[in-house]
């Protein structure tokens, strides 16, 4: 018990976007239409619970499309895949639902378009992250990945008349206008987004942040860890001076945290649901915790529409995950 905590503050938006609600209905709407076991390639959306529900409701994991039977309903997860995965799916004879969320899809299609104009890219992203695969996977040469601002130098394309920059969806906004300048001063004749690929509800989160983090003596990020978007979430709060901690549930709340600490801020990341908000609710409660408020911001009413096949209304959501 902390007789210091005085108030929650609930960031607003958090949790759960329209692409990762999609997807997840996407997984839950085929196995109630085709049954058990659905395969899924790579985790449907970067979050423990929801990875851990989805398999008790009859979703299989998998990495490499070797371990899917023939024969078997195959979903791409939301971050996408290389045009090589799309195919070797293919080729396998899979019956197969993209859950890639058209934000992502809208950057691969961007990028096929330029590449037949002739086009490199340069791609701010994380290495290794399945979205960055998936996007530097739409061509087989010609793009070129970039980290951070040290990297920009060592980039070396074929030429630089024809260059544009694509990003990863879930970055943080502030670093990838960083880098993003860093390209510019190096190739000034680059072709940058219109908007950024940056989307929506990563900007919306890191925006709530920004207003919150100053308010608050702490700030809880709900996310598992390889969830981009809620890790650029807490290293935002963090780099706006206040302690921050990402946790996967409840569970990993330590009460040390909040010795001290009046005004606790809490947000999620785009994969994070909200069972999980109010689990971290009820134990900061715990901790002493006297009253939650929310704070004001932007509405999300975004919705994306489900692939064809999956859109029967007598498909019910069973227990759609929220
Ligand atoms: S975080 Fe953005 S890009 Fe990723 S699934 Fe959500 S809306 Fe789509």
């Amino acid at each position: 018990m902390n007789p210091g905590i005085e108030e929650v503050l609930l960031a607003e938006p958090r949790g759960f976007c329209a692409g990762v609600d999609r997807a997840i209905e996407i997984v839950e709407r085929a196995i109630a239409k085709f049954g058990a076991p659905i395969y899924v390639r790579h985790e449907i959306v970067h979050n423990t619970y929801v990875v851990n529900e989805l398999k008790a409701k009859g979703a299989i994991f998998i990495e490499d499309l070797a371990d899917v039977p023939a024969g078997a309903t195959l979903v791409f997860s939301a971050h996408g895949v290389s045009k090589a995965v799309q195919q070797e799916a293919r080729d396998r004879g899979f019956d197969i639902f993209d859950a890639t969320c058209p934000l992502v899809t809208k950057v691969h299609v961007e990028v096929a378009k330029l590449a037949k104009e002739g086009y490199e890219f340069i791609m701010i992203g994380h290495k290794g992250h399945p979205e960055v695969e998936g996007t530097m996977g739409q061509l087989t040469s010609g793009i070129h990945l970039v980290e951070d601002v040290a990297d920009v130098a060592d980039v070396s394309p074929a030429q630089t008349e024809k260059l544009a920059v694509v990003t990863q969806t879930t970055l943080s906004v502030d670093d990838a206008a960083e880098i993003a300048a860093a390209v510019r001063a190096r190739f000034p004749k680059v072709r940058e987004p219109k908007q950024q690929d940056i989307c929506y509800a990563t900007q919306n989160r890191q925006d709530a942040v920004k207003i919150m983090s100053p308010q608050v003596d702490i700030v809880i990020v709900v996310g598992s860890p390889t969830s981009s978007n809620s890790n650029r979430l807490r290293e935002l709060a963090q780099r706006l001076g206040t302690e921050s901690y990402m946790v996967d549930s409840a569970d990993e709340l330590k009460p040390e945290w909040f010795e001290g600490k009046g005004r606790v801020g809490l947000t999620a990341g785009a994969s994070a649901p909200e069972v999980l908000v109010r689990e971290v609710i009820d134990r900061v409660r715990a901790f002493g915790a006297v009253s939650v408020r929310k704070m004001d911001g932007i509405e999300e009413t975004i919705k994306f529409p489900l692939p064809k096949g999956l859109k029967l209304d007598d498909i019910p959501p069973p227990g759609h995950i929220s």
